[in-house]
């Protein structure tokens, strides 16, 4: 533990591929956009390419980059909960083709449960959510949703989901790949898994670079590009069935913000926060261009598990 009292650890090993080589890309990496100490380190597998946080905050450090005030733990405005609820039509589109409007659906990381809320009550909902309140919040929904950590929770023995919904969880996973194969055991058969996750590959990526937003240090532990998820998804023994692209301009917005957070410019920073709707509408035009050449910042992955032969 430094002086700062944040305990680190160093992450050797690629959770994708094993190899033990890699190369930094961001030294001296640190927490743009709630500006709490650390310094963090973002390196790139020498093997496959991964991007993954190393130094990060240990475990027992990891509560302090949670706070209350963490966005996905807040309550939306009614403008914001409209907007966002119109935006993940496509999201609600898709789950409903895949099952067939009906089934098991589990949200895991279901914050409060809005996502699981405008399901609709035609599927059987479940949540997992690590935040006891907005777990709680979540269960105002009617759905049955338990707290705890995707890592670390255990599912009741023979319990299986048509449909497992990820949004935005794998990249704060320290392994992945250990969850993706738990999954893979909870998930019935011809189940899909739905998962939404940041886009290496993106513009945004490229042009911010230490001050994307999606890096979000120190709270993503992995960032995935398309190549590196199909990896993930091979391992574990799955297919990708679709990638799909989005067009919100979140990072856009919040890159800009991290910046000027960065450069001490804080009341600029919060001027460009990721819920100022006019702003949104401005950077619109630039996140569609991402949108139409599949470079996005966030991607939502189709996951099938692969049935092994009986014989
Ligand atoms: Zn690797």
């Amino acid at each position: 533990m430094n002086a700062k009292g944040v305990a680190y650890e160093n992450v050797p090993v690629c959770d994708l591929c094993g190899s033990t080589s890699a190369k930094v890309s961001f030294a001296d990496a640190r927490d743009n956009a709630l500006l709490i100490p650390g310094r963090f380190g973002i390196v790139r597998c020498g093997s496959c390419g991964l991007l993954r946080l190393s130094p990060r905050p240990a475990r027992e450090s990891l509560g302090m980059y949670y706070p209350e005030n963490y966005v996905p733990y807040r309550e939306d405005s009614f403008l914001l909960h409209a907007v966002k609820r119109f935006l993940s039509a496509g999201e609600r589109r898709r789950i409903k083709n895949l099952t067939g409007g009906r089934g098991r659906v589990l949200d895991i990381g279901c914050a409060r449960g809005d996502f699981l809320a405008s399901l609709g009550t035609s599927y059987e909902r479940f949540g997992l959510e690590m935040d006891a309140p907005s777990a709680a919040a979540a269960r105002e929904t009617g759905a049955t949703v338990y707290a705890g950590d995707v890592e670390t929770f255990t599912f009741q023995s023979g319990a299986t989901f048509d449909c497992i919904v990820m949004r935005f969880v794998l990249e704060h996973l320290r392994s992945p790949m250990a969850v993706l194969k738990k999954l893979k055991t909870i998930l019935s058969s011809g189940g899909s898994l739905v998962i939404s996750i940041p886009n290496a590959d993106s513009f945004e990526r490229h042009i911010f670079g230490r001050y994307w937003h999606s890096f979000d240090v120190p709270r993503h532990f992995q960032i995935f590009s398309p190549a590196t998820i199909r990896k993930y998804a091979e391992k574990a023994e799955f297919r990708v069935e679709k990638i799909y692209y989005s067009f919100v301009p979140n990072d856009w917005i919040g890159s800009i913000s991290r910046f000027f957070n960065a450069h001490g410019w804080t009341r600029l920073a919060r001027f460009f926060g990721i819920t100022n709707l006019l702003l949104a509408a401005l950077f619109f035009p630039l996140s569609f261009v991402g949108f139409l050449l599949h470079r996005s910042p966030r991607m939502t992955v189709i996951l099938r598990a692969v049935e092994r032969s009986r014989f």
